[in-house]
């Protein structure tokens, strides 16, 4: 039997499969998929054929005959099937940040109102990307920030479009995406949600949803590597109408008739800017591999929810002195668990150095990301077990532990 059909992935067989596209360093369990997924096997090859046979044999020739130039909407399918997005709602390019700016600017575009609602829990680049656009606008232009839980009930007449991450960041909190949108569209407001942390770990259809753009990263739960592309969804009723901000020569109708005027390319590539990054878009299309091998996501995001469930019902048991600052009810928080400590830097530091990679978030949070792609059940027992030695033994207590690096 395949390792997408219900017995076997039920089973969990699906899931030792994939675990097996993945290389890891021996002894490891990395739960932090939700930071910087790990390295699938099939990128390594890729990667080096695309370097040897494309661009050192075929040289610039392969932007036609590699595919190269078309790469970024093809790629951009891809992911489409696994957000809900229709074929040819989505394109990869750029970094997060820049993909959140062309959205916001765009609806910005779309309306006369003036307010962008987003949440205090929402990530900062996004929101720094959002005050440097509003900055950029006349004074009636503004940035207004709620408690998360207050962002659906303050969407009022005068909010232009609601700017929010579907999973928190630090405690794995999960905005009810469709609540937003519909609360969103019956105030005449446009929704705009970031999947950073959803893409690739959580079930999201953003069609049936009805929201207006989306964006995410792939270097995150779709594994893609470091510097790995964003991508960008725009509803097809607003494709026509959204207007580029941004404009680069590869949103163009015709970049290579190389004309002064700029005319938008018809459908999503008028969100392309510059040159595609054809060796990041290789990995990415070596990680797209495993969840076209893997069950289907729902089958992912419940095996994760029971991964983390069982994480977090171990170290209530065990390790009484941490804190859980994630959602306790499953289907309101992503796939990520964050527990709180005073001392959360050193703690992690420790467990890293016993080969349970997790990450710290500032100012006393560790957090660990649960995929079942490449972590299973001995996984999460070996965690619960060292982070428990840890906290018993006090064995975080030590200067090395508490040296903060730059990344943390
Ligand atoms: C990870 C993350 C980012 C990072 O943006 P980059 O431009 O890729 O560095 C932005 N927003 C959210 C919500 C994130 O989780």
């Amino acid at each position: 039997m395949g390792d997408s059909g219900p017995a076997a992935s039920s089973a969990g067989a699906g899931f030792a499969a994939t675990k097996a596209m993945f290389t890891l360093p021996p002894d490891i369990v990395y739960m932090d998929g939700n930071s910087l997924g790990p390295l699938p096997a099939g990128a390594l090859p890729r990667l080096s054929s695309t370097v040897a046979e494309e661009w050192g044999a075929m040289l610039i020739s392969s932007w036609n005959k590699a595919g190269w130039m078309a790469q970024p909407n093809a790629v951009g399918d891809r992911i489409g099937r696994l957000i809900g997005a229709q074929p040819g709602t989505v394109t990869v390019g750029d970094t997060l940040s820049i993909k959140v700016y062309q959205c916001l600017a765009a609806a910005l575009r779309m309306t006369r109102r003036k307010v962008v609602l987003s949440d205090d829990g929402n990530f900062p680049s996004d929101l720094y990307m959002a005050s440097g656009l509003i900055d950029q606008l006349d004074d009636a232009h503004e940035l207004r920030l709620v408690p998360p839980e207050e962002l659906e009930s303050r969407i009022d007449d005068t909010v232009a479009a609601v700017l929010f991450t579907e999973v928190d960041y630090r405690t794995g909190r999960l905005h009810d995406l469709k609540r937003i949108v519909e609360a969103a569209h019956e105030r005449g407001a446009l929704a705009i949600v970031d999947l950073a942390h959803t893409a690739g770990a959580c079930e999201v259809d953003v069609a049936r949803s009805g929201v207006d753009f989306a964006v995410g990263c792939t270097y995150k739960y779709l594994n893609a590597g470091p510097g790995a592309p964003a991508f960008i969804y725009v509803a097809p009723r607003h494709i026509e109408t959204a207007e580029p901000v941004l404009r680069g020569w590869l949103g163009h109708a015709r970049p290579f008739d190389f004309t002064l005027q700029y005319e938008p390319a018809a459908g999503i590539s008028k969100f392309r800017i510059g040159t595609p990054p054809v060796l990041q878009m290789a990995c990415l299309e070596a990680a797209l591999d495993v969840f076209e091998a893997a069950p289907p996501m729902s089958e992912i995001r419940r095996r994760s929810m029971e991964l983390s469930q069982s994480f977090i019902d171990g170290v209530e048991a065990r390790c009484p002195m941490l804190t859980l600052a994630s959602p306790r009810n499953p289907r309101e928080r992503g796939s990520q668990v964050s527990f709180r400590f005073h001392e959360a830097y050193a703690v992690m530091q420790c467990l890293i150095s016993r080969g349970v990679i997790g990450d710290f978030r500032a100012p006393d949070m560790i957090r660990f990301g649960f995929t079942p792609l490449y972590l299973d059940a001995q996984d999460v027992d070996r965690a619960v077990d060292t982070l428990s030695e840890v906290m018993a033994m006090r064995l975080w207590d030590e200067d090395r532990f508490k040296k903060k690096s730059f990344v943390t």
